[in-house]
């Protein structure tokens, strides 16, 4: 991956094939894990062989199809909904690109709605998060602002858990060869958290300092999430440009913030059963390497917004203005923006005329 400087170039391709086999496990196998490239990249894997480079075909049905039929939806969502200038189409794919190398179909809404995916229910509607291990305050972003962000953006209670030692998980680990640092073997805690997952929990999700991998093929990943198992994992620890022996910018904390956050709700995405866009440029759409990933926005495109609502029925305007202050609190000056001038929009198309 890129961040590294031009570090293990020549892989990618390996990479992404691991990256398409384990896409077509969670499609085959009506989804286990979502694996999730995000940043992932491998070390040497012969016997891996590599995909033939995927030309992809005009979309179908269409993004704006993929949004479905919303007549019958109410001003407000239909506003919500309404494919404008506040979404922009996905971008080509080139180069390494995740659409490049990994055939992913996308997910319309009405695939998802035929998917029966989890929902939150009476019993099932808390999002907690679980620190694994120390998190440095000087190393990672703010806890509780990114519990607030999660609050605001899936409308659900958040509660943060006291942090469980690293060593009780009893994950495989191993040193990786490219950075010389250890690593956790992501799968190992998604195995340990499905045991903890408290009874009212709609989802558990960890996050940790240590680094991860998903497959002893790979070299890391920022995060694994299942699509039914309601359990997920993080890690901050590449977010940080002293990771990789480089230099902090000035505004590092603020791209800390911003990645953690990106990931955080990438992965809660999955676990409503949300697969990698491919309609917009979406916070759902996969990424082989850091430049991709970075050029996301934060915000889920009209389609993805239709299952989180369908999912959760929040309040389409109460919802960005709760995430226009949790952006501004966590210091992602455009995403607040972006959410506030929604906020407006919708509540003007909220009114009866
Ligand atoms: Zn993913
Ligand atoms: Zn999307």
């Amino acid at each position: 991956m890129t961040v590294a400087g031009g570090r293990a170039r020549g892989r990618r391709e390996v990479s992404a094939a691991a990256a398409a086999a384990i896409a077509l496990v969670t499609m085959v196998a009506a989804v286990l894990v979502a694996g999730c490239g995000d940043g992932g990249e491998q070390d040497l894997a012969p016997t891996l062989r590599v995909r033939r480079p995927f030309q992809p075909e005009p979309l179908k049905p269409g993004p704006v199809l993929a949004i479905g039929d919303v007549r019958a939806l109410s001003p407000d969502v239909q506003a919500a909904l309404a494919p404008g200038s506040d979404y922009q189409a996905a971008p080509t794919p080139h180069g390494n690109d995740w659409l490049i190398t990994n055939n992913e179909p996308g997910q319309t809404f009405a695939q998802w709605e035929r998917g029966g995916f989890h929902r939150p229910d009476d019993r099932r509607r808390v999002l907690y998060l679980l620190p694994i291990g120390e998190l440095p305050a000087a190393r990672t972003p703010p806890l509780e602002d990114l519990a607030a962000v999660v609050y605001a953006y899936f409308q659900l209670e958040v509660r943060v858990l006291p942090a469980a030692e690293l060593a009780a998980v009893g994950a495989t680990t191993r040193t990786n060869r490219s950075s010389g640092k250890p690593q956790v073997l992501a799968p190992d805690v998604l195995r340990w958290l499905k045991l903890h997952v408290p009874d009212d929990a709609y989802a558990l999700m960890a996050v940790t300092m240590a680094d991860l991998y998903p497959d002893p093929a790979w070299n890391f990943v920022y995060g694994l999430a299942t699509f039914s198992e309601r359990v997920g994992v993080q890690s901050f620890a590449r977010y940080d440009p002293d990771f990789y022996g480089e230099p902090r910018p000035p505004d590092w904390r603020r791209t800390l913030a911003r990645r953690s956050a990106q990931v955080l709700i990438h992965e809660i995405g999955h676990m409503f059963g949300l697969y990698h866009c491919i309609h917009w440029s979406c916070v759902m759409a996969g990424a082989n390497h850091q430049a991709e990933f970075d050029a996301h926005p934060l915000h889920v495109c009209p389609v993805d917004l239709r299952k989180l609502w369908a999912a959760i029925g929040f309040d389409v305007a109460s919802r960005e203005a709760a995430l226009a202050a949790a952006w501004t609190r966590l210091d992602v000056p455009d995403e607040a923006a972006w959410a506030s001038r929604r906020a407006e929009r919708l509540r003007a198309a909220a009114v009866p005329r």
